[in-house]
C-alpha cells in the first residue's frame, strides 16, 4: 500500500519516529499496522511511550489482529452453506466489501481492497468461498514472505479437523 510511514514524506520535518514505522491518520504509530517486535527493537523513548512492550490483555498489534481475523474469516467460510441462496451470496460479498474498508490496519486494508478488485469474491458455494479466501490469504502470505498454504486442505484446517 502507498501510505504514511515515518520519515518518508518529501520536505517533511525530521521524523519523530524511526523510519519504516507505519503511522495512523493521527500521525502517531498505528498499533494495528505494526508488530510489537518492530516497536521494541527501536530505542526512541517517544516510540516506546506510544507503544510499550506487549502485556497481558493489551490492544492487538498487526500479528495478533491478523491471526484472530483469519480465524474469524476462515471460520465463516467453514460455516458458509454448501449451496447458498442468492441472499446468502450477496450477504457474504457485502460483508467482505465492508470488512476490507473497516479493517483496522489501514495499509493491510488498502492492499486487500486492491486484491478484491483484481480477484472478485467467489461465493457460489462453501467450496468456492473457502478457496477464494485461502487464495486471498496466500496473497498476503506471499507479500509477507511467509510460506503459502495448500488450499486443497483449507477445509481440514478450518472445518473438519485433520485426517488421521
Ligand atoms: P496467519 O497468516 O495469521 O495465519 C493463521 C493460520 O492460518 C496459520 O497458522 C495457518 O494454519 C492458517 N493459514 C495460513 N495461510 C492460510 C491460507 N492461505 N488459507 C487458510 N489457512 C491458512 N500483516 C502485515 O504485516 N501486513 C499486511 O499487509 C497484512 N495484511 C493483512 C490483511 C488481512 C485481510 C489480514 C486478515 C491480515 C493481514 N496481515 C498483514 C496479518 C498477517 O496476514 C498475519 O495474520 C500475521 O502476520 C500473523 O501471521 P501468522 O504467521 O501467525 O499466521
Amino acid at each position: 500500500a502507498d501510505g504514511a510511514t515515518a520519515g518518508t514524506a518529501a520536505g517533511a520535518p525530521p521524523p519523530k519516529y524511526p523510519k519504516g514505522v507505519i503511522l495512523g491518520k493521527d500521525g502517531k504509530p498505528c498499533r494495528a499496522c505494526n508488530s510489537f517486535a518492530s516497536f521494541t527493537t527501536q530505542s526512541k523513548s517517544a516510540l516506546k511511550a506510544a507503544a510499550p512492550a506487549p502485556a497481558k490483555d493489551c490492544p492487538p498489534d498487526v500479528e495478533v489482529l491478523g491471526r484472530s481475523t483469519w480465524t474469524l474469516l476462515h471460520s465463516i467460510a467453514a460455516t458458509y452453506p454448501p449451496t447458498p441462496t442468492p441472499k446468502e451470496q450477496s450477504d457474504i460479498k457485502s460483508f467482505m466489501r465492508l470488512f476490507s474498508k473497516l479493517y483496522p490496519c489501514w495499509v493491510c486494508a488498502e492492499d486487500f481492497q486492491a486484491y478484491m478488485q483484481k480477484r472478485e469474491v467467489k461465493a457460489g458455494s462453501r467450496d468456492e468461498f473457502g478457496n477464494w479466501l485461502c487464495e486471498a490469504h496466500n496473497e498476503v502470505n506471499r507479500k509477507l514472505g511467509k510460506p503459502t498454504f495448500d488450499c486443497r486442505k483449507w477445509e481440514e484446517r478450518w472445518r473438519t479437523g485433520w485426517k488421521d
